[in-house]
């Protein structure tokens, strides 16, 4: 089979059975650079109510550059991989500052964004704007491992295949349905080669080596942590207020959830003087204990053992900390492993 023929067969198979996905119902550059940028990393069924709940609150390039990094963050909460968020914000702040609102409309245009590499240039390129660019995901590399036979190709040698293979009159369709081959028939565990549109052009499936590409990449190994987190709560506290207000405080800019907010370790608080309630004053043995929650993130098994403890008043807090009530706590960003604590702080 040809290159045309693949090409062919490839449209064929996408035509009749492409999933009806909400940002395959218009080629709004700034929806499909959104989705293109929530995929990463990330399941299709994961990203649908994201992706909805995103375009409601953040509907264009304007909303989302004027939008403070707390929403921006809020909207973000359990999707993980939190500079994907970020990104998208300052990215939108420069097209509107340098690029008059509009999103550069080639794939060398769209990598001067944040974010935005080679593989999102040319997914974003080729689907809004018909540029013939290839874009080489994950799916994609091992569609293209098992196409080619080649245990473990190269990334020149990917794009090369890729921007061989695009279709020129149909870029960003081809590019989709190349990734829709490798999610849904050409999967690393038991391939549908039986019902795939490549087989008769498929170097692995006539070599009769299939499910040897491509050699699986050596993963870094998963580190493991507990978080000693400490949930102050005082009752009330405001005016009038019922609600219980909890101490949170704002993490570093950079690394590991960056800016988003999180209860204390009990070593944050051994540096930290209060006015009236002393670091020695905290400790494990005075609060009750919550049940353990876990959360895997990419190279960190982390697990959360936190305590509660009730104050009778608010103190004063340092820069980046803050108490906050349940409403308050709702607008933050806070990740998934903490909204798990505090659900369990609410209820204890
Ligand atoms: Fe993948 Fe099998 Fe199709 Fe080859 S024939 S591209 S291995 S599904």
């Amino acid at each position: 089979m040809d290159d045309a023929g693949l090409r062919k067969s490839l449209l064929e198979f996408y035509d009749e059975r492409k999933r009806d996905l909400p940002w395959r119902r218009s080629s709004d550059p700034y929806g499909v650079w959104v989705s293109e940028i929530m995929l990463q990393q990330t399941r299709v069924d994961t990203v649908i109510p994201y992706y909805r709940r995103w375009m409601e609150r953040f509907p264009d390039v304007a909303a989302l550059a004027q939008a403070d990094e707390d929403e921006v963050l809020s909207a973000w909460s359990g999707l993980g991989y939190y500079s994907r968020a970020r990104n998208l914000r300052s990215a939108a702040q420069l097209v509107r500052e340098q690029f008059g609102g509009a999103l550069p409309d080639t794939a060398a245009g769209l990598m001067e964004l944040p974010g935005v590499g080679e593989y999102t240039a040319g997914a974003v390129a080729s689907i809004a704007f018909g540029r013939t660019e290839p874009a080489v995901d994950g799916n994609v590399r091992r569609v293209l491992a098992r196409l080619l036979d080649e245990p473990d190709p190269g990334a020149a040698l990917l794009r090369r295949r890729a921007t061989e293979l695009v279709d020129p009159e149909r870029p960003g369709d081809f590019n989709q349905a190349l990734m829709e081959l490798g999610a849904t028939v050409c999967t690393r565990r038991n391939p549908e080669c039986g019902i795939c549109p490549w087989q008769e052009g498929c170097g692995a499936f006539r070599e009769g080596t299939v499910e040897e590409r491509p050699v699986p990449r050596r993963r870094g190994k998963v580190g493991e942590r507990t978080f000693e987190t400490v949930v102050l709560r005082v009752e009330g506290g405001k005016a009038g207020a019922a609600e219980p207000r909890f101490l949170v405080r704002r993490r570093p800019g950079d690394g590991l959830l960056a800016g988003m907010w999180e209860f204390p370790e009990f070593r944050d608080l051994e540096g930290v003087s209060w006015p009236d309630s002393g670091p020695g004053r905290v400790a494990p043995s005075v609060g009750v204990r919550l049940a353990e929650v876990e959360h895997v993130f990419s190279h960190l098994r982390a697990t959360y053992r936190p305590t509660l403890i009730p104050v009778p008043r608010a103190f004063a807090t340092p820069s980046g900390w803050r108490w906050a009530d349940r409403e308050e706590l709702a607008a933050l960003a806070l990740p998934r492993a903490q909204e798990r604590i505090l659900a369990l702080a609410l209820t204890a």
